[in-house]
């Protein structure tokens, strides 16, 4: 039987990477990192899934951490799965349920889910990481990130929930837009400029063709008249 094994990996905090057991969230990505614990990594297996348990996730057996789901996805699923259960429903009500969570909170009345369901608030020194993160590969808010980073990317990257990145960077730097994705745009719309001005230049030459033709045509049956008639 193979067991889940967890290490600590480098997180970047206040620039400096800092040793911390995280998990990210399977089904939406988020991702949650523990703060320097004092057992040693012989019992880490056993006491990370248990912290994490304790903040509200569901610690999957998958060794890769797949099955992994934070606080809210728990939540969302338990509330999915009690439904399935209690009610028939249309496809339109999963998807209700689905998509607005809170909706669903509020009609089970269940105190502990609507605590389960509240993100957890960031603290100062996250706040302080995100922020010192966008300001390295936010460009401007003209520009937006440089190539290759998105809200989704730096919530990786750091262990947050994307939800932080989006507030602090709506709030403080601009859109969630990148360099990268305008430059692709732009050259997307030159090149279907180019190519709708060439189906005119072709289109152009077509009927100059077609008028050369028939200019032939004439040139042709009034050269055969006149061999007719010189004969
Ligand atoms: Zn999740």
């Amino acid at each position: 039987m193979s067991r889940r094994h967890f290490v600590e990996t480098p997180v970047r905090e206040d620039g400096q990477p800092v040793p911390r057991y995280r998990l990210v969230c399977g089904s939406c990505g988020c991702g949650e990192t523990l703060g320097r614990q004092n057992f040693g990594s012989e019992i880490a297996d056993s006491q990370v899934p248990k912290k994490f348990e304790e903040r509200g996730w569901s610690v999957g057996k998958r060794r890769d951490g797949r099955d992994d789901l934070c606080p809210s996805c728990v939540n969302r699923e338990q509330e999915a799965r009690r439904r399935r259960l209690h009610v028939v429903q249309s496809e339109e009500c999963v998807t209700v349920v689905q998509t607005t969570p809170s909706l669903a909170v509020v009609e089970a009345g269940k105190p502990q889910a609507t605590a389960a369901e509240k993100p957890r608030e960031m603290t100062r020194d996250e706040r302080r990481l995100i922020w010192a993160k966008l300001d390295e590969v936010y460009v401007d808010e003209k520009a937006g990130y440089s190539a290759g980073w998105t809200d989704a990317r730096l919530a990786e990257d750091l262990g947050v929930p994307r939800a932080w990145v989006s507030t602090i960077r709506d709030e403080n730097f601009g859109p969630d837009q990148s360099e990268e994705l305008q430059r692709t745009v732009a050259e997307a719309r030159a090149v279907m400029a180019a190519n709708t001005e060439h189906a005119k230049a072709v289109e152009a030459l077509m009927q100059q063709g077609a008028a050369l033709l028939k200019r032939a045509e004439a040139v042709e049956r009034s050269l055969r008249r006149i061999e007719t008639a010189v004969r």
